[in-house]
């Protein structure tokens, strides 16, 4: 089995088109991980169809109790986040500021802070229209534990691969280079890098690329969006050679992906035969670097 990452360091760089593309291409060979909790869309992409869905809990967190709290203010003294306030004396713990220090619990003279397993979002299972499987998951909005999801979306999808004897597993990274994104990354073979040819998505590769460096993932480019100006396509060429990565296609900026975008189409299966092509070009590019790594 194999897992193919594909990340960016930047948003909206093209990466969940890439991955429902190549997730459409493989089928069943394939089980799809959408890593990005935040804001996952790969559901949309693939008109997937949930199967099943269970909570997510991210660990202890903190309530008052309003029969025991004598509004002392005590709790709220000592919390060093302004995480507990006071609606006309009843004090209750804002969740979004609590960083879980425990302080609060601590200096409570009437025992009202008591620790309770906080919702956290929950982890899903979907099929998709092309017979492969979606592990997915949404975190709740001010919740700080992604990579702890995000690895349960990564688990329950190589649990999935195996029971179906899949080829690959397909994991869309969040953007960024924080924690969720190492934990998508973490043990892959093979990361597909899609790149927006101008400023700020080469600047957010390239850090990218240091943190693949690092992790010693090896990885293959996708420059997206090229074609507006030669410069800037000839800078992300240069971007990719600098890390020794690969470019393994280059996708012209086009009115017609949009389109195929905007239709809730995978792009291999497009109703424009320009659009499937270049999609089929992409997805057998990115596999043939795959097979020569094995
Ligand atoms: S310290 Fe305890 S009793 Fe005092 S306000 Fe806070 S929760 Fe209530
Ligand atoms: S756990 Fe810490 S951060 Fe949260 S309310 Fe209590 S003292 Fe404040």
């Amino acid at each position: 089995m194999t897992s193919i990452a594909i990340a960016s360091g930047k948003g909206g760089a093209g990466k969940t088109s890439v991955s429902a593309a190549l997730a459409r291409y493989l089928g069943p060979s394939a089980v799809l991980a959408d890593c990005d909790v935040d804001a996952a869309n790969a559901l949309i992409a693939m008109g997937a169809t949930e199967l099943s869905r269970s909570d997510y809990s991210s660990g202890d967190g903190y309530v008052i109790y309003s029969s025991r709290c004598t509004g002392c203010g005590e709790c709220a003294r000592a919390c060093r986040f302004g995480a507990i306030v006071s609606d006309s004396g009843t004090f209750r713990i804002d969740e979004a500021l609590c960083e879980r220090c425990g302080l609060c619990q601590d200096v409570c003279p009437s025992a009202a802070l008591v620790t309770e397993q906080k919702h956290g979002g929950y982890l899903a299972l979907s099929s998709t229209a092309c017979g492969s499987i979606l592990s997915h998951a949404e975190l709740v909005p001010g919740e700080d534990t992604s990579g702890k999801l995000v690895r349960k979306v990564r688990v329950q999808a190589d649990e999935q691969a195996k029971q179906r004897g899949a080829d690959f597993v397909l994991i869309d990274a969040p953007p960024g280079i924080g924690c969720p994104v190492i934990a998508s990354l973490s043990g892959v073979g093979l990361a597909v890098v899609v790149m927006e040819a101008g400023r700020s998505g080469m600047s957010d590769a390239a850090r990218l690329f240091t943190l693949l460096s690092d992790m010693k993932i090896p990885s293959v480019v996708v420059i997206n969006k090229s074609g507006l100006d030669p410069e800037m396509d000839k800078e992300a060429r240069q971007t990719a050679e600098d890390a020794r990565a690969p470019i393994v296609a280059q996708l012209p900026f086009d009115a017609r992906f949009r389109a195929s975008t905007e239709a809730g189409e995978a792009w291999t299966d497009a109703a424009d035969p320009w659009v499937r092509e270049q999609a089929q070009s992409l997805c057998e590019a990115i596999l043939q670097r795959t097979r020569s790594m094995s």
